[in-house]
């Protein structure tokens, strides 16, 4: 944009974000631009909210404002029940399922060598940590139904099997290719509800 250097910045820094072009890239930032209100202050306190307050949680991982997620933090929980998901977004999507009341394990991803994720990079060995604690009685591995989630299913698999006598995998009634983040509720529900032996 011709002598608006600013604006290109800000466009191209949104339209990095996934489900966002720079068409609505540019739609957003001239409707920041066009705001009399506070528009531009309430979006930078809420980024700087999240650079400064959000971290992760130092035992499941999940995203946290503190030391601890809302889930370990609540005592309610079955602490020996624990289920192993890729990231925060799909412990979100268990949750609103409404069913699973244990704790959670969050890896950061999935295995992905063609990518460089091995396993190194993702939350195996705190894993291993909580499971040589010996409180865990069952895993349920709930990565997402696709080519890398299956395959850090099975590599979780034998993490685990030495410590658990049951680990299960949601029953995938599920769609391959599918992500948890973006079933509905009922769905995973179901596939929670008959997960099967791994
Ligand atoms: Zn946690």
């Amino acid at each position: 944009m011709k002598g608006l250097p600013s604006v290109d910045r800000a466009i191209r820094a949104l339209s990095r974000f996934p489900g966002v072009g720079p068409k609505s890239a540019q739609r957003m930032i001239f409707h920041l631009l066009r705001g009399e209100d506070k528009r531009a202050d309430e979006l930078i306190h809420a980024l700087e909210g999240l650079r400064d307050q959000v971290g992760c949680c130092r035992v499941c991982h999940n995203l946290a404002e503190g030391e601890r997620c809302w889930v370990c933090e609540d005592h309610s929980r079955d602490d020996t029940l624990l289920c192993v998901v890729e990231e925060s977004v799909d412990l979100m999507a268990m949750e609103r399922a409404g069913l699973y009341r244990g704790v959670y394990h969050v890896l950061g991803g999935r295995l992905n060598p063609l990518e460089g994720v091995e396993p190194e990079h993702l939350s195996f060995a705190s894993l291993q940590r909580r499971l040589e604690a010996g409180v865990i009685k069952e895993v349920v591995i709930a990565t997402n139904p696709t080519v890398e989630g299956e395959a850090t299913a099975h590599y979780i698999s034998q993490i685990v099997t030495p410590y658990i006598d049951r680990v299960t995998r949601l029953a995938y009634g599920l769609p391959m290719g599918g992500e948890l983040e973006y079933l509905d509720e009922s769905t995973l529900y179901q596939a929670l509800a008959g997960r099967r032996s791994f």
